[in-house]
């Protein structure tokens, strides 16, 4: 490098007037250091004037902590008339502090030997300010980041947790740890009602932090973060004040969490609740519409049994003889009786408010206790009901009264379809059958008014109907509880006259085709 000498008169004088125009405090010293120029700006910077810093009188404006390192490298720098360069405080007239960034070049004259330091003095007191207050901000903001990396690792667990409070709080105490200053020693516990959760390392020790879980402003339990090992005291304990705002942010956030999961849990139970009450009204409800029907069947045995019984009383007034005729008359009444209380008993089971249960079993069976209540509405209606069962079908797993009720909705509904049907059509045929994938199938076919053009996709919806005294009811739980059993329900138009409602139900689980 190309060493700068001392220049010329004329040079020297721009040389100052250059340095007045520039921002920057400069002066200059000799060889030993004392000040011999020194420009504007400086002396603003320092509040000592051209006088008061001439000679070692410069040395005053350094501030007296920094004068011994500052001079030191000075004078290190000047013995091999070296370039200098620090960071300093200095003092100003007012007291104030402010901080320069120096740097002395060293000067040479024209036979090449040291003539002094030129010295720039650049005030850097605000970017020192800024990075300081950059430097807290960063350390402000990673504290967020890990606040929000914790919460947002809780966050992810929750979209898998599948609605499991005990996956969410068994993952989540896995998270805490590493999210802590010294993560290697840092265990954690979660307790919320019963439920309690560990990190492996847990260990009830002296140097814990806790934060109260509440839901619905009730405590139900804690997070509890602890050092394994003793550490310096800080904020909280040996804890940060940013690891207080994380606890109590988790505690929060999972007292939100089991809030939610207790009200989704309510709605669930309170949906089963309502499904099932509505299952049964339109069981009820069917049952309402077959009473005349019903009660003509029952009213057959009973007259019967009147009759058989008045027959009895008759021959035992004739003649004491008579005792084996009266023995045959007592076992019709019997069986009479057994008929009536056989109705009853099928009524009571469908009527009855029961829990859902499934239960193996199979569908011809079904299909055919439903046909003893069906058979007596068909009649009444002058409606044949014919069955056609497809012999060694797999069992199912299903509620039975549920799927008798899906029959015997479709059954009425074929029946109601032909009012207007002339009496050798009126027919409804129930059919089973194995469908290509093992699923079975189940039919009902009427040769009524059919489909009207434009309802297809309303008939399913509730409350759809177009019959005077109709719910609109049986089509919509009909479907939803074949869904609930994993089968289908849909309907084709017959080629000829009438509607087929289809469902299928799948076998029971584990079945390989063999019973
Ligand atoms: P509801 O019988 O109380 O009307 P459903 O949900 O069982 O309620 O039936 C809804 C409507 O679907 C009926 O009102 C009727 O218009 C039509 N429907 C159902 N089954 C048949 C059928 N087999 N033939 C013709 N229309 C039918």
């Amino acid at each position: 490098m190309q060493k700068p000498r001392l220049a010329s008169r004329v040079l020297e004088k721009s040389l100052h007037e250059l340095t007045e125009l520039i921002p920057v405090g400069i002066f200059r010293t000799d060889t030993s250091g004392h000040c011999v120029y020194v420009n504007e700006r400086w002396s603003q910077l320092t509040g000592l004037s051209r006088e008061e810093a001439s000679g070692y009188g410069w040395i005053r404006a350094l501030h007296a902590d920094d004068r011994r390192s500052v001079l030191r490298g000075w004078r290190e720098a000047a013995q091999q008339a070296k370039e200098f360069a620090d960071e300093y405080r200095i003092r100003c007239r007012d007291g104030a502090l402010r901080t320069v960034s120096t740097r002395a070049l060293p000067l040479f004259d024209e036979s090449g030997e040291p003539a002094g330091y030129i010295v720039a003095h650049a005030d850097v007191t605000e970017r020192q300010q800024t990075e300081a207050a950059l430097r807290v901000l960063a350390q402000k903001l990673s504290e967020r980041v890990k606040e929000l990396d914790c919460l947002i690792g809780i966050s992810r667990i929750v979209d898998h947790s599948g609605g499991s409070l005990d996956n969410i709080l068994r993952e989540t105490v896995k998270l805490l740890p590493p999210s802590w200053q010294y993560s290697d020693i840092t265990c954690a516990r979660i307790v919320i009602d019963d439920l309690e959760f560990k990190s492996d390392n847990y260990e009830a020790t002296a140097w814990r932090q806790t934060a109260e879980i509440s839901v619905h402003e009730k405590p139900v339990g804690l997070v509890e973060v602890g050092y394994l090992e003793e550490r310096p005291e800080r904020d909280d304990g040996p804890f940060l004040a940013e690891e207080r705002r994380v606890i109590d942010a988790v505690a929060v956030f999972l007292g939100r969490i089991a809030e939610r999961l207790q009200a989704e849990r309510l709605v669930v139970e309170r949906e089963q609740e309502l499904r099932e009450r509505l299952t049964h009204l339109t069981r009820v409800s069917v049952m309402g519409e077959m009473a005349s029907s019903i009660a003509h069947e029952i009213n057959q045995p009973l007259s019967a049994i009147a009759t058989y019984s008045d027959a009895c009383r008759r021959l035992l007034e004739a003649d004491a003889e008579e005792i084996p005729e009266i023995q045959e008359v007592l076992g019709r009444i019997n069986q009479e009786a057994l008929r009536a209380g056989e109705i009853v008993h099928r009524l009571r089971d469908l009527v009855r408010r029961r829990e859902g249960k499934r239960l193996d079993c199979k569908i011809n069976q079904l299909i055919v206790a439903v046909e003893r209540l069906a058979s007596v509405d068909a009649r009444l209606h002058d409606v044949r009901l014919r069955l056609d069962l497809a012999p060694s079908l797999p069992p199912l797993h299903a509620d039975p009264i549920q799927i008798q009720q899906v029959v015997l909705n479709l059954i009425r509904n074929g029946i109601d379809a032909m009012t207007d049907t002339d009496q050798e059509h009126r027919e409804v045929i129930v059919r089973t059958a194995l469908q290509d994938e093992g699923d079975v199938e189940v039919s009902v076919t009427d040769s009524g008014c059919g489909i009207p053009e434009g309802s297809e996709q309303q008939l399913f919806e509730p409350f759809f109907t177009t019959k005077e005294d109709g719910l609109g009811m049986g089509l919509s739980v009909s479907r939803s509880i074949i869904a609930a059993h994993g089968g289908r329900m849909w309907f084709t138009r017959n080629l000829e006259r009438g509607a087929t409602f289809f469902f299928t139900l799948p076998p029971r689980p584990e079945y390989h085709g063999q019973e």
